[in-house]
């Protein structure tokens, strides 16, 4: 019985190395889908989201002469970008919260500790 457990554990640990694999090819993936999170509404090609708005609007002005610049790229625009700035610092406040709070934690369980 506990040669058969043994065998089991390291069939197990085989399989969760293989899932942890599977998930990191998976999140690799996910961030290679964000970098080319900038799309052309008009013609759907994709953009890195590292494309500057100058090249944005190059491609715009060559392949769509008619079209609005934001109505190729909508996510381009000053309301988009306020959004996009908003959840950024969002998430920084989030963050930063997060960091002032973890010592706090600490610290009570020092006392609770204590008074034990
Ligand atoms: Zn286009």
């Amino acid at each position: 019985m506990g040669g058969g457990n043994g065998q089991k554990s390291a069939k197990a640990r085989e399989r969760a190395q293989a899932k942890l694999a599977a998930e990191a090819k998976g999140s690799q993936l996910k961030t290679n889908e964000k970098s080319m999170s900038l799309k052309c509404a008009v013609c759907m090609q994709t953009f890195m989201c590292t494309s500057t708005e100058v090249k944005l609007r190059e491609h715009s002005d060559n392949k769509h002469p008619k079209e609005d610049f934001y109505r190729c790229f909508p996510s381009m625009t000053p309301e988009a970008q306020e959004a996009a700035a908003a959840d950024a610092a969002a998430a920084e406040v989030a963050a930063k919260v997060a960091a002032q709070q973890a010592p706090k934690e600490k610290q009570k369980a020092k006392v609770y500790k204590g008074s034990k």
